[in-house]
C-alpha cells in the first residue's frame, strides 16, 4: 500500500495547549503519534511509503475561503513582528486568541488577534512558526493519495499531520487547520463520485459544514454525542443537509462506553447508505481516538474492533483513501494504525 508522508509536520509542535478552566497541558496532538504510526508500519511488508507532490493552493482554495488561508499563512509572522515578548523566545509561545466571534453579524476585523478570534474556534488550534507549511505538506499528503487511486491504486493511506477534519470552510479548530479529507474528496469528486465515511472518535464538524450544501459528495460521521463531547455544536443526529445538500449528510452521534458492537452496528447502517450512493471513490476519515483508553475519547472500542471496522469497510471494495486524523493514546497508536490498514493492502 502506497503511503504518504513527509517530516514536514515536525515545523507544527506548539510548546502547549490550554484546557478548560485554562489548564496549560502539553500538545497532545505532537509528532509522537507520527514516529509511532511509522515505526508499527515500518515493520509491516506492505508499506510503501512517498513524499507527496506539491498541488499547489487551488485545490485547498477550492474547499477553504481565501481569507482563511491567507489568516493561516501571516498569522505567526504578524504576532512576531508585533509582540516583542514573543520575538524574544518565540519557541515558548503558540498563537491564541482569547475573543472568539460568535458568527453572527460579524466579520473578521483588521486587528491580528481579531482575525484570531474569528477564525480560529478554541484553544486547541495553536499557531507557531511551522504551522500553516505543515497544514500544506498534510494537505498534499491527502492529494498525492487521491491522485494515486485515481491513477489505479485500490487504496492509499495519507499519513497527514495536522490533523483536518475540525477545519471548516473558514476555521481552525480541534488541532486542525487544513482540512485535508475535504481536499482530497473535493478533488476526486471532479474525477467520479465520492463519498466520505469519518470514523474519527469527534464528530466532524469541518467536514460537515463544508459538503453541507451538496448533494455530490456524501458525508458520514460516526463519533461520541456534542452533547457530551467536542466539537459540541455540531454533529447532532437532527443534521442532515441543507438546500441541495438535504439527505447527504448522516451523523451517528453515540453514548458514552460505546464498544465494538454498539460502533459496528452504527457502521453497518452507514455502509449501508454509502452502498446505496454508488460512489466511485471513498474517503476515509480515520482517527484511532475510539480506542479504549484514549485520553480524549470516552468509547471502548478494541484492536479487534478496529480489525472488524476495516474489514467491513474494505468489504464496499471501493478505491479508497485514508487520511489520518486523531488517536492519541499514543504507545497503541501505531498497532491500532497497522490492524485497520491490513484490510486494504
Ligand atoms: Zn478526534
Amino acid at each position: 500500500m502506497k503511503i504518504f508522508y513527509t517530516n514536514e509536520h515536525r515545523r507544527h509542535h506548539p510548546p502547549f495547549e490550554v484546557f478548560d478552566g485554562g489548564k496549560r497541558v502539553p500538545y497532545y496532538e505532537n509528532p509522537d503519534r507520527m514516529d509511532r504510526i511509522l515505526a508499527a508500519l515500518k515493520k509491516t511488508d506492505w508499506a510503501e511509503f512517498s513524499e507527496p507532490e506539491d498541488f499547489g493552493l487551488d485545490p485547498i482554495l477550492a474547499v477553504h475561503d481565501r481569507d482563511y488561508i491567507n489568516f493561516l499563512a501571516s498569522c505567526w509572522t504578524e504576532w512576531l513582528s508585533s509582540d516583542p515578548e514573543v520575538a524574544a523566545s518565540p519557541e515558548a509561545h503558540a498563537f491564541l486568541p482569547a475573543t472568539f466571534a460568535l458568527r453572527r453579524n460579524t466579520r473578521p476585523t483588521n486587528s491580528l488577534h481579531g482575525r484570531g478570534g474569528y477564525y480560529i474556534m478554541d484553544l486547541s488550534a495553536c499557531i507557531v512558526a511551522g504551522t500553516y507549511q505543515a497544514a500544506l505538506a498534510s494537505a498534499n499528503c491527502a492529494l498525492s493519495a487521491s491522485s494515486s487511486i485515481v491513477h489505479g491504486q485500490r487504496s492509499a493511506f495519507a499519513l497527514c499531520r495536522p490533523p483536518g477534519h475540525h477545519a471548516g470552510r473558514d476555521y481552525a479548530g480541534g488541532y486542525c487547520f487544513i482540512n485535508n479529507a475535504s481536499v482530497a474528496a473535493n478533488w476526486l469528486s471532479a474525477k467520479g463520485k465520492t463519498a466520505l465515511l469519518d470514523i474519527d472518535y469527534h464528530a466532524g464538524n469541518g467536514t460537515q459544514d463544508i459538503f453541507y450544501e451538496r448533494s455530490d459528495v456524501l458525508t458520514i460521521s460516526i463519533h461520541g454525542d456534542p452533547d457530551f463531547e467536542y466539537p459540541h455544536y455540531a454533529g447532532f443526529a437532527d443534521e442532515t443537509g441543507a438546500g441541495a445538500g438535504l439527505g447527504f449528510h448522516r451523523n451517528f452521534p453515540l453514548p458514552k462506553g460505546t464498544g465494538d458492537a454498539g460502533y459496528l452496528g452504527a457502521l453497518d447502517e452507514a455502509l449501508a447508505m454509502i452502498r446505496k450512493f454508488t460512489p466511485d471513490f471513498l474517503v476515509l476519515s480515520a482517527g484511532m481516538d475510539t480506542f479504549d483508553g484514549d485520553p480524549l475519547g470516552k468509547f471502548r472500542v478494541t484492536r479487534n474492533g478496529f480489525a472488524e471496522i476495516g474489514h467491513r469497510i474494505a468489504s464496499l471494495n471501493l478505491p479508497i483513501v485514508i487520511i489520518m486524523e486523531g488517536g492519541y493514546a499514543n504507545e497503541a497508536l501505531g498497532e491500532n494504525v497497522r490492524t485497520l490498514l491490513e484490510n486494504f493492502k
